[in-house]
């Protein structure tokens, strides 16, 4: 069995994590793909699950060797899919999903031959501010600039297979599930 390697894209705050937590646990086949970055941690964060926090050296070394699949600044700082994780990880059979930004998404759409897209998109902008303030990692500038961001890149949300409303974090993994063919172990292309 061979599942079509997924991209999840909405959003700062619109509740990705959240949603792939869930399917995570509820499907052990599910793997979801460790981004590097060079922005700090968050508290609680840890390296290597959450993200691999490289140095800008580090980061300037894997665009060099092609280590990464797609990279993208996102407020002062770059993010990047590793690719050989992706390639092996596929070629086990795992469900592969990719958490990115839109721009990164848009290179992996480019770059892989098979890939689905799917667009996580908030209830309103109102809720999605709500969202980000509630969850209280970010400083107010912050916030500001990751709603100015998810305007632009929910004026893209066309360019994806699909798109689903996160009002309900347990409907929402209902339809990523059914989207992904996990429910009964065959692909929905
Ligand atoms: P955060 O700082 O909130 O963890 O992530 C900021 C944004 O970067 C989010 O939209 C997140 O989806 C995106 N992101 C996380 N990992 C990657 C990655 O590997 N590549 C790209 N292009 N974006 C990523």
């Amino acid at each position: 069995m061979s599942f079509t390697p997924t991209v999840l894209v909405g959003p700062s705050g619109v509740g990705k994590g959240t949603v792939l937590a869930s399917l995570c646990a509820r499907f052990p086949n599910v793997w979801l793909s460790v981004s590097v970055t060079t922005r700090h941690p968050r508290p609680g964060e840890m390296n290597g699950q959450h993200y691999y926090f490289v140095s800008e050296e580090e980061f300037d070394n894997l665009v060099e060797s092609d280590g990464l699949l797609e990279w993208a600044r996102y407020q002062s700082a770059r993010y990047g899919t590793p690719r050989a994780e992706i390639e092996q990880k596929v070629a086990e059979g795992r469900a592969v999903i990719m958490e990115v930004e839109t721009q990164g998404a848009l290179q992996i759409m480019a770059r892989l031959d098979k890939v689905r897209t799917i667009f996580l998109m908030p209830p309103s902008l109102a809720e999605l501010e709500s969202r980000l303030r509630g969850r209280g990692t970010e400083s107010d500038e912050s916030i500001k600039l990751r709603l100015q961001i998810a305007k632009h890149e929910m004026s893209l949300m066309d360019e994806f297979d699909h798109i689903i409303v996160n009002s309900e974090v347990a409907v929402a993994v209902d339809e990523l599930v059914n989207l992904i063919g996990l429910s009964t172990g065959e692909q929905l292309d």
